[in-house]
């Protein structure tokens, strides 16, 4: 692939830029900027992209990391749901990067519902983003879903949410989005982020977090069957599974019956589990209704 040369984005050129298009950041849309070219660099190195990647970008807001994945990608699809930065968008990479300007599109829309169909091109292999914090984990969910292409993936997120996407099982923090990410992937954090490489600084640090794709569990049960599983453990958190899963299996004798032949110690708790014993619990649903 072609280097070509890119000049990015500093404090300086994008509070310009804000000022030019009238932004004022919003937190609903977790517009917090990195304005920091280290940052940037460091989230495309641990990416470890190579030159035939197809990345999908989620939320470029005003440029900063789409114009460092560039250089490293055949191509980068980034998805912006705010229509004035989408619009802006191609501009400042005709601008910065006048050679590999090409191998951007922009797709304006909202990441947590964006379909495969709606991506142009060949489909994306590697996830790269400094994620808007309020709905990080659905976005992150959503796309391994949608897009099976995806290998790889290295998301920016607040630093609780990053403990939380690759917390092992029995750890404090671990909970729904931990399970359901490791039925997609291998999830590791790769690193702290203060909060002062941001414009305008959030109240909270960040984290770095790879992900890479792994088959899920082999099991006869849906991904919906054992994520219903998952939900019903963890919406109440205290209580043991055979009384957490009693609505899910119709009562809590029929659940307890389904724990015991799935292999699962009934009196224990859904934190204790990884995501292939709650498929074997999927599998031993019983039948009522
Ligand atoms: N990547 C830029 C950077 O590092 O400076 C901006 C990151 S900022 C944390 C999050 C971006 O996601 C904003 O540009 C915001 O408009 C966009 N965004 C928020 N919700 C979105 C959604 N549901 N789908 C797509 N983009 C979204």
């Amino acid at each position: 692939m072609g280097r070509g040369i890119v000049t990015l984005l500093g404090p300086v050129e994008i509070r310009e830029l804000a000022g030019r298009l009238g932004l004022r950041p919003t937190k609903k849309l977790g517009q917090n900027f990195v304005i920091d070219g280290g940052t940037v660099r460091r989230i495309v190195r641990t990416a470890g992209l190579d030159g035939d990647d197809v990345v999908i970008e989620v939320g470029p807001g005003l440029g900063s990391l789409t114009l460092a994945l560039l250089p490293e990608a055949a191509r980068v699809i980034a998805v912006e749901i705010d229509p004035v930065l989408a619009a802006q968008l191609p501009r400042t990479a005709a601008d910065r990067a006048p050679e590999l300007a090409g191998r951007l599109d922009v797709v304006p829309a909202d990441a947590l519902r964006v379909t495969a169909a709606e991506l142009p091109g060949s489909p994306p292999t590697a996830l790269v983003a400094n994620l808007p914090y309020n709905v990080a984990v659905p976005v992150v969910l959503h796309l391994l879903a949608e897009l099976p292409s995806l290998r790889k993936g290295l998301v920016m997120v607040q630093s609780e949410v990053a403990d939380r996407l690759a917390a092992p099982p029995g750890s404090r923090v671990y909970g729904v989005p931990s399970v359901k990410a490791a039925w997609y992937a291998d999830v590791r954090r790769a690193g702290p982020v203060g909060r002062t490489v941001f414009w305008p600084v959030p109240n909270v640090d960040s984290g770095l977090v790879a992900l890479t794709r792994r088959e899920p569990p082999a099991t006869t049960a849906s991904r919906a069957e054992v994520f219903a599983v998952i939900d019903a453990a963890f919406a109440q958190r205290r209580k043991t599974l055979r009384a957490a899963l009693a609505g899910w299996a119709g009562t809590a004798a029929a659940a307890e019956e389904a724990l015991r032949r799935a292999g699962v110690d009934p009196s224990s708790r859904g934190e204790r589990l990884a995501v292939t014993d709650f498929a074997r619990v999927a599998e031993h649903r019983p039948l009522h209704g």
